[in-house]
């Protein structure tokens, strides 16, 4: 399957994220089908095509020189031609006390996004969206392989990451084991600033800059998978598309970055979870995935009512709860599969016990199978909400399983750094 609708011609494969060329032709982004096409129309057997996306999705080679696999005067050829792999690097790094580790990762054409590594997850569920039992249950997985090893570049080992095809290529020795890779999430985003607008959001007062392409999106994860030497298959990541941006306001990225992850990179959807912020047309095409490509879904909710969610997120006036939940109630679930509703409490605001209350009431009315993350306002600069205090945070949690709402709290990752939810703006403004 192409990535992103890209054409099959040659001179098509060139991928064009919102009509904007890069400078040199990318090979990361094109999936095994496209990158077939290419071999095959530059005069090569087909099965050069698989191994350029095993070299650049498995091997996470980055440049075409260094893919063994292919004949010398084939790499050279495709140099000569003004190919390059251009895989998404990480630009700058910042490391929090806590573990979280924020990233600023610089695209072919030179632009900077932000990704978040949160080693142990973010707290009250297993950092995708799923309760940590849950989340074992559906692991594919064996036991032993909760490890992460260290993460220098130049001590990655080189491994075949598609399940199917596990076999492990020698790679040079590695040193550490990280046990609290057990639970890391990787946090990505999909658009470069946000046009939602939510009012307690330092991303939101970027703006919309432009969205990602799916090659953007996906590299980002192999950046940093590259940095940490996870080795897929073996170690476990959760994957959450929640970083800067709404994924269904760039729908095409954004599953065709789930494509090439699961395809190609060998990942799971039962492990990356999807939020928005209630876009129903995007809800819809969600709706109509074929489960072998869909994440989780979770909807950031942050009110227990129409009136408050249309001061603190103006999308709710085009598109109210009710018309929310009735196209989240499309989403064909798998077993066990809940859907996470997200609720930043702003102090004050929506944080009351009556809110709690009606939170309940909602999602009980709605008939979903519901769980809530609750995420304690991460402050900004020039934005005036206040944090709530902890306990009226546990509170809220405890009102809803009263209630029979599962509710997790999560703890704030890497707000020092900027890390944390809503946080992501400083460095692409720096
Ligand atoms: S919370 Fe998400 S959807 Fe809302 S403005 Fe921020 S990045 Fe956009």
């Amino acid at each position: 399957m192409l990535a992103s609708g890209m054409k099959e011609t040659l001179s098509q494969l060139v991928p064009t994220g919102n009509g904007r060329p890069p400078a040199r032709k990318q090979l990361f982004g094109l999936d095994a089908e496209a990158l077939t096409a290419l071999m095959v129309e530059a005069g090569e057997p087909a099965f050069r095509g698989r191994q350029l996306a095993e070299a650049i999705y498995c091997q996470r080679i980055a440049e075409i020189d260094e893919i063994s696999t292919l004949p010398k005067a084939l790499r050279q050829r495709l140099v000569d031609d003004g190919w390059q792999i251009a895989r998404p690097a990480i630009a700058q790094r910042f490391q929090s006390i806590d573990g979280t580790e924020r990233y600023l990762i610089q695209q072919a054409d030179g632009l900077t996004t932000e990704a978040v590594w949160m080693p142990e997850g973010d707290g009250g569920e297993s950092g995708d969206g799923s309760n940590a039992e849950s989340a074992d249950s559906l692991d594919d997985c064996s036991p032993e392989r909760e490890s992460i090893i260290d993460c220098h570049p130049e001590r990655a080992p080189i491994i075949d990451c598609h399940p199917e095809r596990a076999k492990r290529v020698e790679g040079p020795a590695v040193s550490k084991v990280y046990d609290e890779a057990r639970r890391s999430t990787i946090c990505v985003s999909s658009q470069v600033g946000c046009a939602v607008n939510c009012q307690f959001c330092l991303t939101a007062r970027l703006g919309l800059q432009r969205n990602l392409t799916a090659g953007e999106i996906a590299g980002q994860v192999l950046a940093i998978f590259e940095r940490h030497a996870v080795e897929v298959g073996r170690n476990r990541v959760n994957l959450v598309f929640m970083g800067m941006g709404e994924p269904f306001l760039n729908y095409d990225g954004f599953i065709g970055a789930v494509r090439l992850l699961v395809s190609e990179v060998g990942l799971s959807p039962r492990r990356m979870t999807v939020s928005t912020s209630g876009i129903v047309p995007g809800i819809e095409r969600f709706a109509a995935e074929d489960t072998e490509f869909r994440p989780k879904l979770a909807i950031s909710l942050n009110a227990p009512n129409d009136s408050i969610r249309d001061q603190i997120m103006p999308v709710n006036r085009k598109w109210p709860i009710t018309v929310v939940m009735d196209a989240v109630r499309r989403v064909q679930l798998r077993p066990r599969e809940r859907i996470t509703f997200e609720y930043v409490l702003l102090g004050g605001v929506n944080d009351r016990p009556q809110d709690a209350a009606e939170v309940a009431r909602l999602l009980r009315r709605s008939g979903l199978p519901a769980k809530v993350n609750l995420i304690a306002w991460n402050p900004g600069p020039g934005i005036n909400y206040a944090t709530p205090q902890p306990e009226a945070v546990e509170a809220f949690r405890r009102a809803l399983a009263d209630a029979g709402i599962p509710a997790y709290v999560r703890k704030p990752r890497g707000r020092e750094i900027y890390a944390a939810c809503g946080q992501l703006k400083r460095t692409v403004e720096g």
